[in-house]
């Protein structure tokens, strides 16, 4: 295989979370209602994504898997530009160039589906399959073909959480998607796809984490903040369940945790942080997309109408609370 094809799929597929990350999002935006992963040792021997959405024609099948080849003709905004790295059309070209990848999918309005096998980018076989409607992807012994790459992997417990995270973040994000997960045999997650924030927190983070929390909806000119924060005495050691959805993406911001633990303050320790689940609606146009994308940061134009929004939203929960 040439160096700079393996090279410019390196650049995409970075480690199995990568390449769930690209696949998950690939059935969403295939109109999957259920969606099931399940990873062995990590990921880096097996992965398997499967959805309930359209599936592929089989006469675009192969096409999917050329470089820049993308169905998707919607108009990007700022936001989703950032959260697919900017690799529009290359994920499937890159992660079949190194790994052992099986597909098997059939279209709604097709009798038969198909299964297709290429091994480190060279086609194997492309045949009949009996199946239901929607997607399958196998991905098998990620970098086999690239020594060197796969060197870097961490450990198979590092690389399996790393994934576990994407799963969690991803299934926040879509309360309305069930999410399987299945990690060396075992099932370690479960959403219903009820489309209630609140129920997927409980299969998420569990019944302790999903009683400490207070609800919040709040309105601040065209910014819009709903989810829930912790109870003042369910704050917690560290940051880790800090968690900031901007439109439906999970992202890392300072802003709005400041604005988050600002408006705490004086109702827990010092020491102590809030933990959350916030969406934050806003117009595009006031994020700075000039933020190295793999960072999953954003940064905002104007930050004080974000901060403040935030702030006050997570406020006139805990007066609520209070009283
Ligand atoms: P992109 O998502 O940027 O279009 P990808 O390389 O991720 O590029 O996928 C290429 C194409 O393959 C998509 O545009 C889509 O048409 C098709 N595809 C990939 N995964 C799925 C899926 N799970 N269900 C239906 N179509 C899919
Ligand atoms: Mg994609």
């Amino acid at each position: 295989k040439h160096v700079a094809e393996l090279i410019a799929a390196g650049e995409v597929v970075e480690r199995p979370a990568s390449v769930i990350k690209e696949l998950v999002e690939n059935s969403i935006d295939a109109g999957a209602k259920h969606i099931t992963v399940e990873i062995k040792n990590g990921g880096t021997t097996f992965m398997r994504v499967a959805d309930d959405g359209c599936g592929i024609f089989r006469d675009d099948i192969k096409v999917a898997f050329l470089r820049h080849a993308t169905s998707k003709v919607k108009v990007e905004s700022d936001l989703d530009s950032i959260s697919t790295l900017g690799f529009r059309g290359e994920a499937l070209a890159s992660i079949c160039a190194v790994s052992r990848l099986q597909l098997i999918t059939r279209n709604v309005n097709e009798e038969i589906g198909t299964s297709y096998e290429i091994d480190g980018g060279e086609e194997q076989s492309f045949d009949d399959a009996g199946c239901p409607v929607g997607t399958t992807f196998v991905i098998r012994d990620l970098f086999y073909n690239i020594p060197a790459r796969a060197k870097f992997l961490k450990k198979d417990v590092s690389e399996g959480n790393a994934v576990s995270n994407i799963i969690d973040k991803t299934a926040l994000s879509h309360p309305e998607i069930a999410f399987t997960y299945i990690k060396d045999g075992k099932q370690v997650l479960r959403t219903f796809g009820d489309g209630k924030l609140i129920s997927t927190i409980y299969s998420v983070f569990g019944k302790d984490f999903a009683n400490g929390l207070i609800p919040v909806e709040y309105q601040l000119g065209a910014i819009r903040v709903c989810g829930y924060i912790s109870k003042p005495e369910h704050s917690r050691p560290n940051r880790n369940m800090q968690n900031f959805f901007i439109n439906g993406r999970y992202i890392k911001t300072r802003t709005a945790m400041v604005a988050l633990e600002e408006a705490f303050k004086g109702s827990i320790m010092v020491g102590k942080f809030p933990s959350c689940v916030l969406n934050i609606e806003l117009p595009c146009e006031i994020i700075d997309v000039n933020v190295h994308p793999s960072k999953l940061e954003v940064r905002f134009i104007n930050e004080r109408p974000v901060f403040d929004a935030i702030y006050h939203a997570v406020k006139s929960s805990l007066m609520k609370y209070d009283s």
